[in-house]
Formats: structure tokens, C-alpha cells, sequence
């Protein structure tokens, strides 16, 4: 038996347990005494030419780090290497240290300066902070002749805690010797998170009581319940651990298609951000893609692309998927996701402004154009009644309008359940259209009024949270009601648990991350469909959401 002497629960982002001694990140360097002099005209030269020595041997080791790291990982050290030699920074950087600054008091404003315009940003910029403040602490610590600061190599397996990791250090971390990751802060899309997926790391993030233990400490970090614990039995632990890695092996040996123990099917889906994401999701058990992220396409284009140009794109993913089912989400550009090419008013609260379908109220032609090259996209490959979907959608007004729009090119109209007025009035959206999608985040976001992105609220941007799993009830059993397909597309599709809870409320497809298809498709698999449904019944008289997971994990353990 376990016995826990100390939990300490955050956010599990990357599901898998481990069980080691825990190791905090190193400290960042504290800035000397003297840091903040004003140096004399005839110092001047000298200290820029130190601070731009020790900017160039930072930016050259995080670049040479990603020439030796893969994929996402070598992609964020590059970004970090270049935001090292950011030209901004270098001039904000520059300016303080002609007035006669200290290259360390140089550094830390110009770092400063730059962290507050991203925060003002906010969403995925005010993410980004982590990678400023982990450059500040390099050039700062090559500055003062310290060893590099950051996630030490350590010879026998740990379980990494850190305020946050920055990505120079998730980047290059080694699986098999760190065996679980927590963070005090971060959310489930900081680098830390992103990173941690990709490697296969167990991973906790938000875990505000962290800092409670000690380096040494023999932990047990569970990545699916989102815990951190000491006073383990370690018997005990290490059965589990083993048990678990016994668990994730069977995952490989998956193959779909998505199932109940009693044969009822549910379709288990991709989500997919552009052709080449589509081609890797299509050597996954994905039955089809739930979510075209169109957006992702065109994050860094500075014009639109034609319609002829849009169609190449989309084509790539009907391809990828050729005879399966493709759902492409026109742009929902905005907040967190800025295109370009898309006019973005400022805003005060973008979450709330001008987003997804609203795009159309400024320029209707944007969507038009998109709708075409869809349709010419489905024509070229043969494609009757592709589906497409609208982002944002809060009134029967922009239903309507889409699924006109869409009719009128031969595409089959969806709309996505990501604001609550959707979901409360579900039969009277889906009798517009042919299909519902419900994005959890964005559902769960406007549900719980707390923005998806700031790690201090992810207690409340949690699926599970009562009030969304009404939501979700309501709208499936809409689909219910009409015969018309209803499924998730949000990260709770992802979760296995959860899975069993939205295929009991009603949902008949699930659509994901590839790599998480084989996990959900194992639980369903082991799970009747009246299970399902008297999982949804128990969770739906919960009154939290821990509550409800931990009664969903009671029922099926
Ligand atoms: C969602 O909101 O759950 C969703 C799938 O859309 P996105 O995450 O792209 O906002
Ligand atoms: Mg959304």
C-alpha cells in the first residue's frame, strides 16, 4: 500500500508515472553589487564589446545545441538562439550601455523591456517570457564567469522540478535519464508541455506546491493524474512503474479502429495543422481527421494566399487521408493565433474580440475565398460534400450564413460548440448544419471565463469542470436528437478517462493529437458502452472537477 505522506497536485500533461530522486533546475545568477553603477565615457566601448561577446558565445552554444538536438526540439532552440541575437534586443541592449550601464544591468533591462511588450501581448507571446528570461540568465551567467545555468546532466535517473523550464533545457533533455518533469509554473501549452510530449516524459506543470520539495526527495510524479508525491512505498512505486511502462508498450500495438468492449464504434480521429502534419497523423490509427487547424497554415504568411494556392494546401490533407473523413475548419485567426494577412483590430480582451467566424464582419470576402478554395480542393480530388467547419460560431444568425456559404459550393456546413450559447440552444444550431464539433478549450475557456492560456487558472480551464460536462451533454444529445454526427475535438478528447465520459454523454467521434489515439482507443476498448453511460450520469452530479475525475477513475479502476 501507498502510503503518502505529501501530494502535491498540478496540471498532468503528459500522461506515464515515474518514480525517482527529484532535482531542481539551478538557480538563475543574481545580479553583483555594482550591477547598476554608471560607468565612465572611457569604459564604454569596452563593456559593449563584453556584453556582445558573451551574446555571441550564448546565441553560438544554443545554436549549436539545435544542430545536435531533432524536430520540435531543435526548432525551439534555434527560435531561442535567434531571439538571443534578436536585433531589438541588441539595440535596447546597445542604447543602455552607451548612456554607460554595466553589461549585467544592460542585459537585464533590455530583457525586461521585451518580456513586458510580450506579456502586454499575451496568449502565446506572454508564453514566450520563459525564453527571454532563460537568455537574460545565460548572458548574465557568461557575463560573471558562472557555469551555465539551466537543467544539470545528471548520472542516474531524476525527476526534474523547476519554476518553469525554459526551452534551451526541455530541448535537450535525455529520456531515459530524466524520468518525469514538474513544473511550479507553465500551462498545458508551454514549451515545457510541448516539449515533454514529444520526448515521452511523464509531465506535471502548475503544480503551485512544488516548492515544498527538497532536492533528494525520492518522488512519485503521475502525469495523468497531474500529482507529484513523496513518502511513497517504494515496493510499491516501483510496481507501478513498472505496471505503467508495461501499459505504454501495449499502446504501440493498437491499431483502431475505435470501439467499446461491446462492439459500439466510435470514430476515432486526427487533429492535423497542415499537409505534412496530415501525412505523419495518417501512419496513426486515425480513422480521418476531426480538425484541420487551417490557421496553422498561415501563421507566418504575410499575404493571403489565392484560392488556387489555399486549394494546394487543403489538398495535401484530403490526400493524406484520400476515402476518409476530412473536417477542414475555415481560419479562426485572432487571439492567440494571429495570421498576418488578416487584419487584427487591437483589442483589449482579444479572447472576447474579434475572432474565428467574427472575421467576416470586416471582410466577408476572407471566408468566401476560403469556402472556394475548399470546394475547389474536394473537387480536384473527387470529393462530394466535403465538410466544412466554422470556428467561434455564438449566433444562429452566423450558423445560418455559414451553412448557406457552405451549401452553395456542395461543402456539408459544421460549426464548432466553443461558446456556451451554442451549447445551451445545441438542437436549434445543429438543425442549421450537418455537424457539431465541441473544442473543449475554447468551451471550457468562455464556460469558466478564465483565459486558457494562464497557468494560474488551469484548476479552472479543466474539461471536467461540472458546468462544461453539462455543456457537452447538452450539445450531444442534440446530436442525439436530430441523427446528426456530434463529436470533440478539444485536448479532452484526448484524455482516456474522459473519453469514456463523453462517449457516455453522447459524442460519436473523438478527435485528438495522433499520438494520443492509441491510449483512448485502448480504454474505450476496455470499457462497455453502459459504463460510458453510467460514468457521464455519476460525473454529471459531481459539483467539481476533481471530484468528477476522481469518481470516473473509482468507477473504472
Ligand atoms: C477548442 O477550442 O477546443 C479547439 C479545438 O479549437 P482551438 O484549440 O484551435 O481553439
Ligand atoms: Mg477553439
Amino acid at each position: 500500500m501507498i502510503d503518502i505522506a505529501d501530494a502535491t497536485a498540478g496540471t498532468g500533461v503528459v500522461a506515464g508515472l515515474g518514480y525517482a530522486p527529484a532535482l531542481w533546475v539551478k538557480a538563475a545568477p543574481v545580479l553583483p553589487a555594482g550591477h547598476d553603477a554608471v560607468l565612465d565615457e572611457s569604459l564604454r566601448d569596452a563593456e559593449t564589446a563584453r556584453w556582445h561577446s558573451a551574446v555571441e558565445t550564448v546565441s553560438a552554444r544554443l545554436a549549436r545545441r539545435a544542430r545536435h538536438a531533432t524536430g520540435a526540439a531543435a526548432q525551439v532552440l534555434e527560435a531561442t538562439a535567434a531571439m538571443a541575437g534578436d536585433t531589438g534586443l541588441r539595440r535596447a541592449a546597445t542604447k543602455s550601455l552607451t548612456a554607460g550601464t554595466t553589461a549585467e544591468a544592460a542585459t537585464d533591462a533590455a530583457v525586461e523591456q521585451f518580456m513586458a511588450k510580450f506579456h502586454k501581448l499575451g496568449g502565446l507571446m506572454a508564453e514566450r517570457t520563459a525564453d527571454l528570461k532563460d537568455i537574460r540568465n545565460r548572458v548574465i551567467s557568461e557575463l560573471l564567469g558562472l557555469p551555465e545555468p539551466g537543467v544539470p546532466t545528471p548520472e542516474s535517473p531524476v525527476i526534474l522540478l523547476a519554476d518553469d523550464l525554459a526551452p534551451a533545457d526541455t530541448a535537450t533533455l535525455d529520456p531515459s535519464l530524466i524520468h518525469g518533469i514538474a513544473t511550479r509554473l507553465g500551462g498545458p501549452t508551454s514549451h515545457t508541455a510541448i516539449i515533454a510530449r514529444q520526448l515521452g516524459i511523464p509531465c506535471v506543470v502548475a503544480a503551485a506546491g512544488l516548492g515544498a520539495i527538497a532536492d533528494g526527495t525520492v518522488v512519485l510524479l503521475d502525469g495523468a493524474a497531474g500529482t507529484v508525491e513523496a513518502g511513497s512505498d517504494p515496493a510499491a512505486a516501483q510496481a507501478q512503474v513498472h505496471a505503467d511502462a508495461a501499459r505504454r508498450a501495449a499502446l504501440q500495438s493498437w491499431q483502431g479502429p475505435g470501439r467499446t468492449q461491446d462492439g459500439t464504434a466510435v470514430e476515432l480521429l486526427a487533429n492535423v495543422q497542415d499537409g505534412a502534419g496530415a501525412r505523419a497523423a495518417a501512419a496513426f490509427p486515425a480513422q480521418g481527421v476531426g480538425l484541420f487547424r487551417t490557421e496553422l497554415c498561415f501563421l507566418s504568411a504575410q499575404a493571403e494566399p489565392s484560392v488556387a494556392e489555399q486549394a494546394d494546401i487543403y489538398g495535401e490533407v484530403f490526400a493524406a487521408f484520400a476515402g476518409r473523413k476530412v473536417i477542414v475548419r475555415t481560419l479562426d485567426a485572432g487571439s492567440d493565433k494571429p495570421v498576418p494577412f488578416v487584419a487584427h483590430p487591437e483589442e483589449e480582451n482579444p479572447a472576447l474580440g474579434v475572432r474565428g467566424i467574427r472575421l467576416g464582419q470586416a471582410d466577408p470576402g476572407l471566408l468566401e475565398r476560403q469556402l472556394d478554395a475548399i470546394a475547389l480542393a474536394a473537387q480536384r480530388q473527387g470529393i462530394s460534400a466535403a465538410k466544412a467547419m466554422a470556428p467561434m460560431v455564438a449566433t444562429l444568425d452566423e450558423a445560418r450564413a455559414f451553412a448557406a456559404a457552405c451549401r452553395a459550393r456542395n461543402l456539408s456546413p459544421g460549426i464548432m460548440v466553443e461558446v456556451p450559447s451554442v451549447a445551451l440552444l445545441a438542437e436549434a444550431f445543429l438543425a442549421e448544419v450537418d455537424f457539431m464539433s465541441i473544442g473543449t478549450n475554447d468551451l471550457t475557456q468562455y464556460t469558466m471565463a478564465a483565459d486558457r492560456m494562464a497557468p494560474s487558472l488551469a484548476a479552472l480551464t479543466d474539461p471536467w469542470q461540472p458546468a462544461v460536462l453539462h455543456l457537452i451533454r447538452s450539445a450531444a444529445a442534440a446530436g442525439r436528437s436530430l441523427n446528426k454526427a456530434v463529436g470533440v475535438c478539444g485536448e479532452a478528447a484526448a484524455d482516456p478517462l474522459l473519453a469514456c465520459v463523453l462517449m457516455g454523454l453522447g459524442v460519436n467521434s473523438l478527435s485528438m493529437a495522433p499520438n494520443a489515439l492509441a491510449a483512448v482507443g485502448l480504454q474505450l476498448q476496455s470499457v462497455t458502452l453502459t459504463q460510458c453511460q453510467l460514468l457521464a450520469q455519476a460525473v454529471l452530479r459531481c459539483t467539481t472537477a476533481r471530484e468528477a475525475r476522481t469518481t470516473a477513475r473509482g468507477m473504472l479502476s
